[in-house]
């Protein structure tokens, strides 16, 4: 019986918008090339900040990516070409849905690096899509903290500046900023704009 591959391993890298989890994908990526391995990326299409084909950070670091729709796609576009991979990196893992956990589970059982960055809560503070679930059954979780915009203190929250309920509003800027505990203000007041603790 022939032997089963050695597994790979699933690292999470997750925290607040800001928090350096796009350039840390990158960084990981980037020094994966230098040691050989072959890499493939992959971004939700979602995301349309800068460029379709790359991830990039805030910071205007950047890496080749491909832009899928969903998972189906990611898996499409990475099946033909997986005997020539040895790394895979996801950039806003939290838009994919439930289904790229069963992914990520079969890449790493036939022996592949798996590294997934994204959110970790939404802008109500609430665990986000399949990052949780990801999370809990990763090799390494690199949780990250931003620097909290009204007091400097890390910050763990992504602040919505705009009143909008909507779960995804992105690339304006200007709409989300990091902050730490006790300057999250999850709930914006409808009629006066202004920011609502939350009840308690
Ligand atoms: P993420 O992918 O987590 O949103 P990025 O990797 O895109 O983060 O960007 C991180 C970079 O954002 C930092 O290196 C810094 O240059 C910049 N930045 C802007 N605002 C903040 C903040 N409030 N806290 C930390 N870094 C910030
Ligand atoms: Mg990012």
């Amino acid at each position: 019986m022939a032997d089963s591959p050695t597994p790979g391993v699933l690292e999470v890298i997750t925290g607040p918008m800001f928090s350096g989890k796009s350039e840390e994908l990158i960084r990981r990526l980037k020094r994966a090339r230098i040691a050989r391995r072959r890499v493939a990326c992959f971004k939700p299409d979602i995301d349309l900040r800068y460029h379709r084909t790359s991830i990039a950070s805030h910071s205007a670091q950047t890496h080749d990516a491909t832009t899928v729709a969903n998972v189906e796609d990611l898996r499409e576009a990475l099946y033909p070409q997986l005997d020539q991979i040895d790394l895979i990196g996801v950039d806003e893992v939290q838009f994919f849905s439930p289904a790229i956990i069963p992914l990520a589970v079969e890449l790493i059982a036939i022996g592949k690096r798996v590294i997934m960055a994204g959110l970790d809560t939404t802008f109500a503070g609430e665990p986000f899509g399949p990052v949780p679930n990801l999370m809990a059954i990763a090799d390494t979780v690199t949780k990250l903290a931003a620097v909290c915009m009204v007091c400097g203190a890390p910050a763990i929250h992504t602040q919505r500046l705009s009143h909008s309920r909507e779960l995804v509003v992105v690339g304006a800027s200007g709409l989300y900023e990091a902050r730490c505990r006790a300057h999250f203000h999850p709930f914006l007041d409808d009629q006066t704009s202004q920011l609502k603790l939350p009840k308690v």
